[in-house]
């Protein structure tokens, strides 16, 4: 179901207790897109899924007006790094990620694209998109999103142009980017300018970006900070407006990672970033 403008956004819902009860949370919120974890985020651990719990989200699914649904791969991963343990656990873990993925009729998988830990951006992103290029061929409906970092010390893609290369590098039209707009302020562009977002377009094909995870930036410009405001509380604020009505950007869904704040009612962001719109 699309609304009016065609606005599509929700928040990052929880799967405590089953995985179908994100809908319910979701809804309840106000979305209609949501993003979800597979896996523990903070563990290496594999989640055995139940044909019951499975059976359960993709009923739920059907019912639900929460369309599209994400997923986000957990945060130990580094499919940029070169050391070998760490390596051939993160692949098992994205392994796993796009089995639950194809399973439960997730839309998009979004991944980070990590750190090269020391050993060169150009090794770094050989590694990652060996890894990406031989997860895809898993794949038969999820698409692969690569996020956007902030540029914290030996990250990989947080510029346009390194982002182009590793899409270039894969070479396979079956993968798009996640761009987050927190991460992408921290790295320097300011996204409340329409000029900043036109030298991005050049640099990088904005079509390119499925998904966008809307947060704004606890930081200033170019801080290389990965920390998250709740919308209209940060740096990015109003210029949000901006970013939003670019014509490449314009409907794509909108994920929130904000964080709890108390002077926020649930789901209020959702009513912010709508009003911002007018
Ligand atoms: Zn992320
Ligand atoms: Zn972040």
């Amino acid at each position: 179901m699309q609304t009016k403008n065609g606005l599509r956004i929700g928040y990052h819902m929880s799967v405590a207790g089953s995985m179908d009860l994100a809908f319910d949370r979701g809804e309840e919120l106000g979305c209609n897109t949501m993003q979800i974890f597979l896996t523990n985020p903070r563990t290496w651990l594999a989640r055995k899924l139940t044909a019951e719990e499975a059976d359960a989200f993709l009923e739920r699914r059907k019912s639900s007006a929460i369309d599209p649904v994400i997923a986000h791969m957990p945060y130990l991963p580094n499919l940029s790094s070169s050391e070998k343990e760490i390596r051939s656990k993160s692949i098992t873990s994205l392994n796993v990620n796009i089995a639950l993925a194809e399973q439960l009729g997730i839309d998009y998988l979004v991944l980070h694209l990590g750190s090269h830990m020391g050993h060169g951006i150009d090794k770094g992103r050989e590694n990652l998109s060996n890894a990406v290029s031989d997860a895809i061929d898993l794949t038969k409906n999820c698409t692969m999103l690569l996020e956007n970092s902030a540029g914290q010390k030996n990250s990989i893609g947080s510029k346009m142009g390194e982002l182009t290369a590793i899409y270039e590098s894969i070479g396979s039209k079956r993968v798009g980017f996640c761009l987050d707009t927190c991460h992408v302020y921290a790295a320097g562009y300011d996204i409340t300018k329409e000029s900043v977002l036109k030298e991005m377009d050049g640099e990088f094909d904005l079509n390119l970006v499925k998904a966008i995870h809307l947060n704004d930036a606890k930081h200033e410009l170019g801080s290389g900070l990965d920390r998250h405001e709740n919308i209209g509380f940060g740096h990015i604020n109003k210029g949000f407006k901006t970013f939003l009505s670019h014509d490449k950007i314009r409907n794509k869904p909108l994920i929130l990672e904000t964080p709890y704040n108390p002077k926020l009612k649930p789901g209020e962001e959702i009513e912010i970033v709508k009003k911002m719109l007018g």
